[in-house]
């Protein structure tokens, strides 16, 4: 079986110069996997003829098919059309299909079309117009000795439903050649202790193939099968291969695919008909902001409190003054977290409490505190607690996340009935 491969070029002055993030390239190549087309190479061009027209050229020596984003609006510096021209070795053509469409575009939004737009209609002799239903500049469609080549425009709003309808149908997808993907998300692991847990799955020459990512203080399991999806046996292996990675994870897994901790925490509360709320210094908001972006998550989170002074601290949560006295513990403390999450409970009225507390940094971290150091409590309704130190590194973006995904990862464990350390955990607190 000849397993089909891809090129995938952007253009742009703006992408080369790093003023704009190719994200086409990436979801391109998605979708090309997706459908059992290989990507080979991924090419990044700036907006000269001549970079354009020779990289197609070599592209089309060596893959199946192109697939080039960019370059086709109607000024000076859009040269697309002329680049595949001249490695198709053709000329331009005014194609009037085209010319009305784009026409025809301008009238429907009561403007009128401005001379240059014009330039839009001319396509190579010998290539196809692509229709544009969300811009002007229509695609093409060409062919470059046996390599076929679709020009796309720039915009990922008219570039992703141009290919999604037009392109997709003429790539005669091969459903023997579909590469299946799964995604495995954990937190509170590290990457290399977690590629010790999955041991041999991670072999290079296993089949499904089993890599890690890390982003975000989140490692995935990324598990990966070339065969038909559909096929039982590709089914078979698929499912065997992410029921060991999953338990290889253990309690650390905790969702697949889109899932986010958030999302996760939001169903896993949903299930137990109960609520959350929060109460944060260091984080000022960051936990219920990450929440809150999970569609239905007004039916477990209450809101929360943002205590970043000691005196709201105390006016809002409750926690007694004495704790930021002279000798006592201090904002940045065990006891006042444990404080903030048993006032959170009382004083939101939810079953449980997030509570955060912490040096962010750069500046205010102390010997005995430094940055980074981040106190975090769970207090339920049920009496029960858990309040543990992280020590994080990085920057103060950095910090924030992690803390507010500790603590998820915290509430994640009771609703789960399970105990473990989580990454950076150095210590906890008893009451
Ligand atoms: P175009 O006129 O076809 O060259 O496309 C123009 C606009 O599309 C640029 O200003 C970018 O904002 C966007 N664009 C072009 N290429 C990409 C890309 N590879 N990834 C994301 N956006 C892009
Ligand atoms: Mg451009």
């Amino acid at each position: 079986m000849h397993q089909r491969t891809a090129g995938i070029l952007s253009v742009g002055d703006e992408l080369i110069l790093g003023q704009t993030l190719d994200t086409n390239s990436r979801w391109l190549a998605q979708r090309l996997v997706d459908v059992g087309i290989m990507p080979l190479i991924h090419v990044t061009v700036p907006d000269t003829l001549e970079a354009q027209r020779d990289t197609l050229r070599s592209l089309a020596s060596r893959v199946d098919v192109v697939v080039c984003s960019g370059g086709l609006g109607p000024t000076a510096d859009d040269l697309t059309r002329e680049a595949l021209a001249g490695a198709m070795g053709t000329s331009l053509e005014l194609d009037p299909v085209s010319l009305s469409q784009v026409e025809a575009w301008f009238v429907s939004r009561g403007r009128q079309m401005a001379p240059i737009n014009r330039v839009q209609a001319m396509i190579p002799g010998g290539a196809r117009a692509i229709p544009n239903l969300n811009g002007t500049a229509p695609g093409i469609h060409g062919a470059v000795g046996g390599c076929e080549v679709f020009c796309l425009p720039g915009p990922p709003r008219e570039m992703m439903p141009m290919f999604e309808s037009h392109v997709l149908p003429r790539l005669r997808p091969d459903p023997a050649a579909a590469i299946t993907t799964r995604t495995i998300h954990t937190f509170g692991i590290g990457e290399s202790d977690l590629a010790q847990r999955l041991g041999d799955l991670m072999n290079r020459d296993a089949r499904p193939t089993v890599g890690t990512t890390a982003s975000g203080g989140v490692v995935s399991i990324r598990i990966r099968l070339q065969g038909e999806a559909a096929s039982e046996e590709s089914a078979r292996v698929l499912h065997e291969c992410e029921s060991r990675a999953r338990a290889a994870a253990g309690v650390y897994a905790f969702g697949s695919g889109d899932e986010t901790l958030a999302s996760c925490i939001v169903r896993l509360l949903q299930e137990t008909g109960s609520t959350v709320g929060t109460v944060e210094s260091c984080t000022g908001g960051g936990l219920g902001a990450i929440l809150t972006q999970v569609a239905g998550s007004s039916m477990v989170y209450a809101g929360g409190f943002t205590t970043y002074s000691n005196e709201l601290k105390t006016r809002l949560a409750g926690v007694p003054e004495s704790m930021f006295a002279t000798g006592g513990p201090g904002a940045v403390s065990g006891a006042c977290a444990l404080a903030l999450a048993r006032g959170g409970v009382e004083r939101l009225g939810v079953h449980h409490a997030l509570a955060i507390t912490g040096v962010a940094g750069p500046g205010g971290g102390s010997k005995e505190k430094p940055v980074g150091t981040v106190w975090i409590s769970r207090a339920s309704r049920d009496g029960t607690s858990d309040t543990r130190r992280f020590l994080f590194s990085g920057d103060r973006a950095f910090i924030r996340d992690l803390a507010a995904k500790s603590a998820l990862a915290m509430l994640r464990l009771r609703l789960v009935g399970a105990d473990a350390p989580l990454l950076r955990e150095a210590e906890r607190f008893t009451p």
